[in-house]
């Protein structure tokens, strides 16, 4: 799944890209992408087509691109999309499931291998985008939202959970999936069973900080990546991890801290952590 720093990069290459441009035409090609908000294909296609696009916004994963008569284009890359820039003129490859074109010039590609895509687009009303999106409002953006360490304590504190499914869970934590949320708590040296109601002051400063260190890393990594179509696989064929991470897809290999080998534990059904054991307390 792309994650916030990831989808951070993509908005602010949309920004650039597709902002002041208006939607000449709309090809669904798999009809399931816009049935969570549309009753069928032309429904969305009627919604998006003339619109321009004024603006890029993102809440966690999910991108939200402002049109003109206060409508919102919902972006959502479910567990493995990606959004790429292309010519009008490309053919779009096999796994490309909605193609939107602009008056003057240039194309977005949404992809998804396999056969049942897990993103979803639409067009809705601006007033109600978060909700139509299904984003749970008191869900915590941590690069939009810029909480101070201490706001982010009386938030560890009230949802008091275990970190990492804390992290993961879009309830309390937007755009931070498998990857960042290991990241994070190897930066900040805790276990992601630690409760998050029990950390003293150093731990939740640790904690506040891995999670800026982390996001702002992973943005510098991401680079530009709607011309990038690798940008998601952050562990490649061979399975070696992307050179930014530091325990996500490294089990059997040297922590960087202490060269003690990272361990993949099972959580529960389908949640796996890597984790240093020696210094993740
Ligand atoms: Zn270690």
């Amino acid at each position: 799944m792309l994650e916030l720093p990831e989808v951070e990069v993509l908005r602010k290459d949309l920004e650039k890209e597709v902002v002041g441009k208006r939607v000449k035409d709309v090809d669904v090609r798999t009809a399931g992408i816009v049935r969570p908000l549309h009753r069928n294909r032309p429904d969305f296609v009627t919604a998006l087509e003339g619109r321009k696009v004024e603006g890029a916004r993102r809440r966690g994963s999910t991108i939200l691109l402002d049109l003109d008569q206060d409508k919102t284009w919902i972006i959502d890359p479910g567990e493995g999309g990606s959004l790429h820039r292309e010519t009008a003129s490309e053919t779009p490859g096999g796994d490309t499931h909605l193609t939107v074109s602009f008056t003057i010039g240039g194309a977005l590609h949404l992809s998804e291998g396999g056969d049942e895509p897990t993103l979803s687009t639409g067009v809705v009303d601006r007033e109600h985008d978060l909700e139509s999106a299904g984003i749970a409002p008191d869900a915590l953006d941590l690069l939009d939202d810029n909480p101070t360490w201490m706001e982010f304590g009386r938030f560890l504190a009230a949802a008091d959970k275990p970190l990492k499914l804390l992290l993961i869970d879009p309830n309390y934590v937007v755009g931070i999936g498998a990857v960042y949320s290991d990241e994070i708590l190897w930066e900040a040296g805790l276990r992601h069973d630690h409760p998050s109601a029990t950390l003293s002051t150093q731990e939740i400063r640790r904690l506040y900080r891995a999670t800026q260190e982390v996001i702002v890393a992973a943005m510098k990594a991401a680079g530009s990546s709607l011309d990038d179509a690798e940008v998601e696989q952050l562990v490649d064929d061979e399975g070696e991890s992307a050179e930014h991470l530091r325990v996500y897809g490294r089990d059997g290999k040297p922590c960087s801290r202490c060269r003690r080998p990272i361990l993949r534990t099972r959580l529960k059904k389908g949640v796996y952590t890597y984790h240093c054991a020696q210094c993740m307390i």
